[in-house]
């Protein structure tokens, strides 16, 4: 295999946790950061981005996972669950419109209160900018699993979300843009997908000028 992790530039790769392979059969885990594919596949979306009209943003993150590097943007910020600079996904303690890049992967899943968190990050996303989300395989199963309470042997998740995650998130913001666009690793050449949410259909447009495959789910007010 000659690709170089997008991360890091390393090129060997190993088995991903619980000796795990990727869909294709490739090892997916980067053996010098532990990236796996969908740190990848996200990291690409968003060099498309970055190359785009989205250089020099303020940017926030909810739980780091290597899918951004700092110095892209004017500003960068990170909440790490249970550190000093910890915010509460169902109540953010932020203004509204406070950055242009909000980004929360593979978190949603941990808190109770799924509708409140993304009514919060919409909210202090700035009206042109957007939210850039992603939860785990949600094209695995069918419909969502909400056990209403963290199960241990799922990870401590509330609930699996499945191929009804974008009526789910319709459900929940009537009014936001919702966008998608899949997302590939190069390494594993593994799928996945990206939501995008937007207040409104000019943020929407300059999203889709990009060079990106964006399918839109749900036109907003
Ligand atoms: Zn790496």
């Amino acid at each position: 295999m000659n690709i170089n992790c997008n991360i890091c530039g390393h090129k060997g790769f190993g088995a991903g946790p619980g000796g795990r392979m990727s869909a294709s059969g490739l090892p997916p885990r980067c053996e010098k950061c532990n990236s796996l594919e969908r740190h990848r596949a996200y990291k690409e979306v968003f060099f498309k981005l970055i190359e785009d009209s989205y250089k020099r943003k303020s940017f926030i993150q909810f739980s780091p996972d290597g899918t951004v590097e700092p110095e892209w943007f004017a500003s960068y910020e990170v909440s790490t669950y249970g550190g000093e600079n910890s915010l509460d996904l169902q109540k953010i303690d932020k203004p509204s419109h406070s950055y242009d890049i909000v980004m929360c992967n593979h978190v949603l899943e941990h808190v109770p209160y799924d509708n409140a968190a993304l009514n919060e990050l919409l909210r202090i996303t700035k009206t042109n900018g957007f939210v850039f989300l992603t939860v785990p395989s949600p094209a695995t199963q069918e419909r969502t699993t909400d056990w209403g309470y963290p199960k241990e042997e799922q990870h401590g998740h509330y609930r699996i979300y499945g191929n009804d995650f974008k009526e789910i998130l319709k459900r929940y913001l009537p009014n936001a843009w919702i966008l998608s666009v899949e997302a590939i690793d190069s390494v594993t050449k593994s799928n996945d997908l990206v939501f995008f949410l937007l207040h409104n259909k000019s943020s929407a447009a300059k999203l889709q000028d990009t060079q990106l495959p964006i399918i839109v789910l749900q036109k907003g007010s």
